[in-house]
């Protein structure tokens, strides 16, 4: 495990049930129109797990073999590590006194990873919230496909009372860019709005293509039609639920130097909640800060 510098440790927090967060603030126009600069991930579930049911199991084995010691092994686990520690030695048996033992588990996973049985690591799963995310980023995670499930806001079903905007860091470090930027979100919410506007004026004179029996069919007629000028930097909320082995996969595509820079800075905010809550399954990462500024992830163990 290599230590992370300060700057990149002080973004992650834990609250009060231990679940790493980092935070991204929202901002508005002289307009009011509110926008963010940066990704915020929030860990909203993690496996959990309890090797005491293993009992009748393990005693069910000749008392030669000592099995039912494993379940006295002082060593405390990540619930994801241990989890995912008792699926892998399940496969050799290796229960007895000659198994690696918790305190090993560094070395166990070092293993795993050097020796490509990534399945392992499936069993442990997690879900996030990332916001302060355009829709051109959250079309670049929805590739993912292995491992993965997605909930992402419906621009059809929500109005432009929650809409937001994402500033790109390069539009961010120029007060000209950014400018431009703060002026074309204005101009697209009120766009929406105008269009919207007009969508239900004609919705209420009974235009067929806009008719809905439910008021809801009837917003998304209005709202999916709307939509269609927001652009890319339009900020598109969404739930990603990945197991260990295709989170790993998705931190070392996405948080490459090669990778775009909005979805690498999220890649590396969800490898930072990640290696702090489970360091034995995401501990082995490294950073390297790029020659444009922002810091990309790596590991000599990829695609496990
Ligand atoms: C820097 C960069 C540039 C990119 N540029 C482009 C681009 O120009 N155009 C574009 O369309 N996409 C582009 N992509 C997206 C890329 O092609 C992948 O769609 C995306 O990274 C998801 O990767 P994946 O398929 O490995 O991941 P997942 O879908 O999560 O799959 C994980 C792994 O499971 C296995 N797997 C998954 N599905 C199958 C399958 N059906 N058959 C066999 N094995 C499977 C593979 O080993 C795969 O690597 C780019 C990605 C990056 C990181």
């Amino acid at each position: 495990m290599t230590a992370l510098p300060d700057e990149l440790l002080n973004l992650v927090k834990l609250d009060n049930m231990g679940y790493a967060h980092v935070d991204a603030a929202t901002t508005t126009t002289a307009n009011g129109t509110p926008y963010l600069k940066e990704p915020g991930v929030a860990l909203l579930a993690r496996s959990q797990s309890s090797v005491g049911g293993l009992r009748p199991f393990l005693e069910g084995f000749s008392t030669d073999l000592r099995f039912a010691e494993y379940l006295d092994d002082p060593g405390l686990l990540e619930p994801g590590a241990q989890l995912c520690k008792v699926a892998g030695q399940l496969c050799y048996a290796s229960f007895g006194p000659k198994r690696t033992h918790n305190a090993d588990a560094a070395r166990y996973f070092a293993n795993i990873r050097s020796s490509g049985h990534g399945s392992v690591l499936e069993h442990a799963s997690f879900s996030f919230l990332f916001y302060g995310i355009s829709r051109s980023v959250t079309h670049e995670i929805v590739r993912h496909r292995a491992g993965m499930a997605y909930s992402q806001i419906s621009q059809r079903y929500v109005s432009g009372r929650v809409l937001r905007f994402v500033e790109r860091p390069e539009y961010q470090n120029d007060p000209e860019l950014h400018r431009i930027f703060e002026n074309r979100i204005d101009r697209a919410a009120a766009d929406y709005d105008g269009v919207a506007t007009r969508l239900l004026a004609l919705q209420k004179d009974g235009d067929a293509a806009l008719s809905g029996e439910a008021a809801t069919d009837r917003r998304k007629k209005v709202q999916q039609a709307a939509r269609s000028l927001l652009p890319n930097e339009t900020e598109a909320p969404i739930v990603m639920t990945g197991n260990g082995r295709s989170l790993r996969h998705f931190i070392e595509m996405r948080g490459s130097s090669h990778a775009e820079v909005e979805i690498r800075q999220l890649a590396l905010r969800l490898y930072l909640c990640l290696a702090a809550i489970e360091p034995d399954l995401f501990g082995d990462y490294r950073v390297n800060m790029e020659p444009d500024g922002l810091w990309s992830v790596f590991t000599d163990t990829p695609k496990v």
